[in-house]
């Protein structure tokens, strides 16, 4: 049994009673590994937990932390006040999805909007099933404007509701999936940390452990980038922290930590260990309520991690150790703690440039109105709307990409788009995580009035406030 079965095994010993149902973690050591290769050899002993007692006052000292320190945020509210385990685990699911990839702040507001509007995964997907049995095109355009075609209006409200978050398609998806629980599963999520993964989409395993351990109790471990830094920080591990092999070694000692009586309080607790007090830059480690646990202080303060029982397996360390940092890049003293964790150079972010026309008409009453198209379905911005937009090729001088973008143009207008009618306002830079984009901006101005060929993709005009209000990227806001 290798010594982190055996704290894992340890650890069920040390099961307190109260609290709710602890079923067993569900996540089996095949399922951990994605490549089904013979398992490793264990690491050396400097980079486990192998003592229970060391265990056990981990998950004291955290929980007692947490209790005391943790934020008051509207899921943690309506996650402990929710008796129906459907509607707890729906109540974690939306703002565990809202928060991939996005900060705590940005996503309380996004969460009350949505639960206002859809407070149970049934209100979700009823809203999704009246859209389909009311078939494509839907109906007139709610807005009242010219339009060629009308859009989805869930998926149109979907979007405008997620319109700032970023990552759009996980939106889409945690409708997809609301859809499924309610059609497929008789309305009731599944229990564990293995079926969520496993029958509903756009949930990975992270997310169904978090779902299972705070909705229900499953003593199953999670690690996202802040289990991430305080795990490799606790023990010292300077390996890439994006590689598979540390990966597998950090959720298998996220599940031989968890504490069996209140895994949800305690992966939340950790998670908000790494967002508040163990940050990237600057941790605090002298408030930190498990630094006499954590190896990468000890070796701060004292130039070498705290000694472990098993001084065999710490020779292990010297050079060859899959934890430890690479031989060339060895523990740096300026850094302190901030050497763990480490990871590969990242790629540089792809350069695009994109022409963006701004085509504008007098409305009715004499207020500009701006021609918006929808994007594809798939790929980047899924589903948003945007101004006509051409993707550049790399290089092209500014004559030939303004014909290019006429020539685009054409498409909406149906009639010729003269390339000096276009006027270059400006270029306004977005940075996506791994696209580095350019818009380069033109405006022009329309004199009466034009035909949207129902035939093309959705089209319609929009006063500025109707703009503001619908599904654009912050992108498009920076553009107008
Ligand atoms: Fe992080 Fe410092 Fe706490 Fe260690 S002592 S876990 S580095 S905050």
């Amino acid at each position: 049994m290798s010594q982190l079965r055996a704290a894992a095994a340890a650890g069920r010993g040390l099961r307190r009673s109260g609290g709710r149902a602890a079923p067993p973690a569900g996540q089996s050591r095949k399922g951990a590994s994605s490549r089904g290769a013979p398992a490793p050899a264990p690491p050396p002993a400097q980079h486990l937990f192998s003592d229970p007692a060391e265990i056990e006052a981990l998950r004291g000292n955290l929980l007692a932390w947490y209790d005391k320190c943790k934020r008051d945020l509207p899921w943690r509210t309506l996650a402990a006040a929710e008796p129906d385990a459907d509607r707890r685990a729906y109540a974690v699911w939306v703002s565990e999805i809202m928060l991939q990839q996005t900060q705590v702040a940005t996503v309380i507001d996004y969460y009350n909007r949505w639960m206002q509007k859809w407070p149970t995964l049934q209100a979700l997907a009823q809203a999704s099933l009246e859209v389909s049995v009311a078939g494509t095109g839907c109906s007139p355009c709610p807005r009242g404007s010219s339009s060629n075609t009308a859009p989805c209006l869930l998926e149109q409200e979907v979007n405008e509701l997620w319109a700032g978050l970023g990552y759009y398609s996980r939106g889409k998806r945690l409708q997809e999936a609301a859809r499924k629980v309610v059609s497929e599963l008789a309305g009731r999520m599944p229990r564990t940390a293995e079926d969520l993964q496993k029958l509903l989409p756009g949930v990975g395993r992270y997310t169904a452990g978090a779902i299972a351990s705070i909705s229900y109790g499953q003593a199953t471990g999670v690690v996202d980038g802040n289990v991430i830094r305080v795990l490799c920080r606790l023990r010292c591990i300077g390996a890439d922290s994006s590689s598979p092999a540390v990966i597998d070694r950090l959720w298998d000692m996220a599940n031989a930590l968890v504490d069996r009586s209140r895994p949800g309080d305690f992966n939340q607790a950790l998670m908000e260990l790494g967002a508040t007090v163990c940050v990237p830059k600057a941790p605090l480690c002298g408030e930190c309520p498990v630094k006499q646990h954590c190896r990468a202080r000890s070796r701060k303060l004292f130039g070498k991690p705290a000694p472990v029982p098993d001084v065999e397996d710490c020779g292990k360390c010297v050079g060859g150790c899959p934890l430890c940092p690479p031989a060339a890049e060895p523990w740096d003293s300026s850094l302190g703690v901030t050497n763990f964790p480490r990871k590969a150079a990242k790629k540089q972010p792809r350069a695009v440039r994109t022409a963006t026309c701004v085509l504008e008409r007098r409305g009715c009453h004499g207020a500009p109105e701006y021609l918006i198209v929808q994007r594809p379905s798939s790929g980047l911005l899924a589903g948003l709307w945007e101004f006509p937009s051409l993707t550049l090729a790399q290089d092209l001088q500014e004559e030939k990409q303004r014909e290019a973008l006429a020539d685009h143009l054409q498409t909406w207008t149906g009639r010729p788009v003269a390339a000096r009618s276009l006027r270059l306002i400006g270029e306004v830079v977005h940075i996506f995580s791994h696209i580095h984009q350019t818009y380069v901006v033109y405006s022009l101005p329309l004199d009466g009035d034009m035909t949207l060929d129902p035939a093309l993709s959705p089209s319609r005009w929009v006063t500025e406030e109707e703009f503001h209000a619908s599904a654009v990227s912050t992108a498009m806001k920076k553009v107008l």
